[in-house]
């Protein structure tokens, strides 16, 4: 594996395993890696001559107050990871790299409207025009035949695929199942955050989705009452506080009356200063 941190050179490797015929995959990563990102690694392995991880802890999506400071960061311990997964490439690269001009003086953003004031975006004013602008960015870089997104951060692939679509980035999407600890918790790089007794109520997430899916097995369609159980389970939960649930349209995102085809359950939660974030696809 090449650990490259400057875009000439992913460019230069992209353009080498291209000549010999080799397709080319991406999973853009902030680093932290964990099972999740290795999965999305070893999927692509499974499907292209070149693989390439980015690992960017991009300051553009993250709002003030946020974590961005204390983003954790072990480029060492990602580089044997991300190798072992079965990573060609990782191209990490400083901040100066990606905007050169620096933050202050960007003049070009890549801006997804309405899908992205819903669910996350509506307390995370600018996320989305962040990681929007800084998927393309790495589009146009690695100009990957396939990107591979989790499905554990629902609302990026959908912001990301509707992107790909309105601008003709000629790019396939592929989303991966959310990678889960034994006990349901969706394994996230802001699990690290928590201490033990938060660890244990961080379960109300998938519990929540849980009490979502059964009902839905159950047959029952009234999405604003999926809602409301959810929501008072996560209430019943001490060291919770419920930021949204949304029982909405998976491509508009547009919240349901009720339940007729497919759906995507979501929920943001914070756990003490931790903000936690889970979702079901219900096929329909
Ligand atoms: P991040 O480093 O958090 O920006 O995540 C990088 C990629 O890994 C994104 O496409 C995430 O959706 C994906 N990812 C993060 N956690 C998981 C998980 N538990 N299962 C599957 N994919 C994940």
């Amino acid at each position: 594996m090449e650990i490259v941190g400057r875009v000439a050179d992913v460019e230069k490797l992209v353009r080498e395993a291209r000549a010999d015929g080799r397709t080319v995959g991406l999973v853009a990563t902030m680093g932290c890696l964990h099972e999740g990102h290795l999965t999305l690694l070893r999927t692509a392995r499974a499907a292209h001559g070149l693989v390439v991880a980015s690992i960017f802890v991009n300051p553009l999506q993250f709002g003030p107050g946020e974590d961005y400071a204390v983003y954790p960061r072990d480029l060492d311990r990602d580089a044997g990871l991300a190798a072992g997964a079965g990573c060609d490439v990782l191209f990490a690269p400083p901040v100066a790299e990606m905007y050169p001009q620096g933050l202050d003086s960007m003049l070009t953003y890549v801006t997804v409207r309405d899908i992205t004031d819903r669910l996350c975006g509506a307390s995370r004013p600018g996320h989305f025009r962040g990681m929007a602008t800084v998927v393309a960015k790495l589009f146009n870089i690695v100009a990957p035949d396939v990107a591979y997104f989790g499905q554990k951060d629902a609302q990026q692939v959908v912001v990301v695929r509707r992107m790909a679509a309105d601008l003709n980035m000629n790019v396939r999407i592929v989303a991966v199942p959310t990678v889960r600890e034994a006990d349901g918790l969706a394994l996230s790089s802001r699990n690290m955050y928590l201490n033990p007794a938060e660890r244990q109520a961080a379960l109300v997430l998938s519990r929540a989705l849980g009490l979502a899916a059964a009902r839905l097995k159950a047959g029952r369609r009234d999405a604003a009452a999926i809602r409301k159980a959810m929501g008072d389970l996560v209430v019943g939960e001490p060291l919770a506080a419920c930021e949204y649930v949304a029982v909405c349209d998976p491509v508009t995102l547009r919240e349901l009356d009720r339940v007729e085809g497919p759906a995507l359950v979501a929920l943001a939660v914070r756990i003490g200063k931790t903000r936690l974030i889970d979702n079901l696809l219900w096929e329909g």
